[in-house]
C-alpha cells in the first residue's frame, strides 16, 4: 500500500503548539491562532475550448488578519486540498510576523493540472476563480501572488478582472504581476534572491564559504531555479537540481545557463547531457553541503531524515520537513533555515510591490534589492538569537518570534465585541 500522505494542516498545528507551549500561551489565545479565521470553497463552471462545461474547486482562506490585510499565492495542483491551503495560509501569518512586515495570512488554490488547460481555458479558469474570490479580497483586504502553478501572466487576469468588476485599474489587489503593468522590479526574483541573503549569512555564521559549496535542488521553477542561478554566480557549485519529472546530478558540476536553456527547450531538466539521473528522491540524499527543496510539502520525512547529508537546508518551499523529521536533523546537527523565514523574500517584495502600487510611486531594483537584503539579514539575526538564547532549533525560534509577535497584536487589539 502506498503511504497516507502527510496532512499539511496537522503539522502547521503541531509546530504552533511547539511554540505555543515554550511562549506558555494561554487557551483562549491557542484557540484563536490555531484555526484559520474565514475560509471559502468555491465550486465554479468554465466553459472549455470544445463547448463541454467543467466545473472546478478552489478555496481562498485567511489564517489571521490581526497585523494586517491578509497576504498570500494561489497554486494551481491537482493535489490542492483544503488542509493543504490552511496550512499554506496560517504558513503565511508566521512567515509576515517573522520579517516584520504589516501583513495577516492567507493562501488560495484551485484544484487543476494548469498544464492541461489551453491558454484561453486558464485565462477564463482564473477570471471566473477571481471573480468568486473577489467577495473577500481587495488591496485592503487579502492581496493574491503566485505560488506553484500560478504565474505573473496570472496575476495579471486577476488584476484585470477585479479592475473591470470596480469600474477602475486596482494594481494592489495582486502582487507578483508583470512589470509593465504595476509589478514590482525584483519581485520575481525575490524569494530566490532573500534565501541566497540568508545563505550568505548562515556560511559565515557556520564558518564556511560559499563560493565552491555544493548544492543540491529540488524543484526548478520560480524558486528553485533562480535559487539555482543566483548561487551560482557566487561561485557555489549546483551539483543537482530536478522537476516533477525527476532530477540530474553531476558531482563536479552542472551549467547552470545550459540547464535553464535545455529545459526551456524540452520542458525537463531531465535528459540534460553530462549528468547522472536521479530521482526526487534521492536528490534529497545526495552528497551536498546545502540542501534547497524548492518544491511542495512533505519531502523530508522520518523516512530520510536520517540520510541528508547537507549541512544547511534552505526551505525555498513551503512546509518540506515534517516535524518528526525536525528533530532528526536537529540531533544531526543539521541546521535548518525554515520555510517561514527562508522563502520570505517573496512577500517581503510582494509588500514592497503592494505599497509601490498604492503610492503610485516606483523603486529601483537596486532599492528593492538593498530593502530586502536589509530585512532578510534583520529577521535571519533575530531568528539565530532566539535560537541561541532558548537552545530550540531555528524553526522553533522562528515560530517563537512569529507567534509571539501575533499573539501580542491580539492582546492590543483586544477581542471584540
Ligand atoms: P513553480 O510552479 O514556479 O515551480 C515548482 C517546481 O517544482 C517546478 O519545477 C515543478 O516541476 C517542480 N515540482 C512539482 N512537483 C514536484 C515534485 N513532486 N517533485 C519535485 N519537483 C516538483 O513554483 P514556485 O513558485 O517555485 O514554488 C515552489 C515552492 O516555493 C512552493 O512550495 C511554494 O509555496 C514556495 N514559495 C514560492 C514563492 C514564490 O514567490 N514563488 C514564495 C514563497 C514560497
Amino acid at each position: 500500500m502506498a503511504p497516507q500522505r502527510e496532512n499539511a494542516f496537522v503539522n502547521a498545528q503541531r509546530q504552533f503548539d511547539i511554540a505555543a507551549d515554550l511562549l506558555e500561551l494561554g487557551p483562549g489565545m491557542r484557540r484563536i491562532l490555531r484555526v484559520p479565521q474565514r475560509e471559502l470553497t468555491v465550486n465554479f463552471p468554465v466553459t472549455m475550448d470544445d463547448g463541454q462545461i467543467e466545473v472546478f474547486t478552489g478555496f481562498r482562506i485567511q489564517h489571521n488578519i490581526t497585523r494586517g490585510p491578509a497576504k498570500g499565492g494561489i497554486r494551481y495542483h491537482p493535489q490542492v486540498d483544503i488542509d493543504e491551503v490552511r496550512a499554506l495560509a496560517m504558513w503565511m501569518t508566521w512567515k509576515c510576523a517573522t520579517v516584520n512586515i504589516p501583513y495577516g495570512g492567507a493562501k488560495g488554490g484551485v484544484i487543476v493540472d494548469p498544464k492541461r488547460l489551453t491558454i484561453t481555458e486558464l485565462e477564463r479558469m482564473t477570471r471566473r476563480y477571481t471573480s468568486e474570490i473577489s467577495l473577500i479580497i481587495g488591496p485592503g483586504k487579502d492581496i493574491p501572488a503566485p505560488d506553484v502553478g500560478t504565474t505573473p501572466q496570472v496575476m495579471a487576469w486577476i488584476m484585470d478582472t477585479y479592475s473591470m468588476h470596480s469600474g477602475y485599474t486596482v494594481p494592489a489587489v495582486v502582487t507578483g504581476k508583470p512589470i509593465n503593468i504595476g509589478g514590482s522590479l525584483g519581485r520575481n526574483e525575490a524569494t530566490a534572491r532573500g534565501l541566497v541573503d540568508i545563505l550568505r549569512e548562515a556560511t559565515k555564521t557556520l564558518s564556511f564559504d560559499i563560493s565552491g559549496a555544493k548544492v543540491a535542488i529540488q524543484g526548478f521553477g520560480n524558486a528553485g531555479a533562480i535559487c539555482a542561478s543566483l548561487l551560482s554566480e557566487l561561485d557555489a557549485n549546483i551539483v543537482a537540481v530536478s522537476d516533477s519529472r525527476g532530477g540530474i546530478y553531476n558531482p563536479n558540476g552542472l551549467a547552470i545557463s545550459a540547464v535553464l536553456a535545455h529545459k526551456a527547450r524540452t520542458g525537463s531538466v531531465i535528459e540534460f547531457p553530462d549528468a547522472d539521473h536521479v530521482t526526487n528522491e534521492e536528490i534529497l540524499e545526495l552528497p551536498c553541503d546545502i540542501l534547497i527543496p524548492a518544491a511542495l510539502e512533505n519531502q523530508i520525512t522520518t523516512t530520510n531524515a536520517g540520510r541528508i547529508k547537507a549541512r544547511i537546508i534552505g526551505e525555498a518551499a513551503n512546509g518540506p520537513t515534517t516535524p518528526d523529521a525536525d528533530s532528526i536533523l536537529y540531533d544531526n546537527g543539521v541546521f535548518i533555515i525554515p520555510d517561514i523565514l527562508a522563502n520570505a523574500g517573496g512577500v517581503t517584495v510582494s509588500y514592497f510591490e503592494w505599497v509601490q502600487g498604492l503610492q503610485e510611486f516606483f523603486w529601483s531594483e537596486d532599492e528593492v534589492n538593498a530593502q530586502l537584503d536589509r530585512i532578510m539579514v534583520r529577521a535571519f539575526q533575530n531568528v539565530v538569537r532566539i535560537a541561541q538564547e532558548r537552545k530550540v532549533h531555528m524553526r522553533t525560534a522562528a515560530y517563537l518570534l512569529a507567534v509571539d509577535r501575533v499573539a501580542r497584536a491580539t492582546e492590543t487589539r483586544g477581542i471584540y465585541p
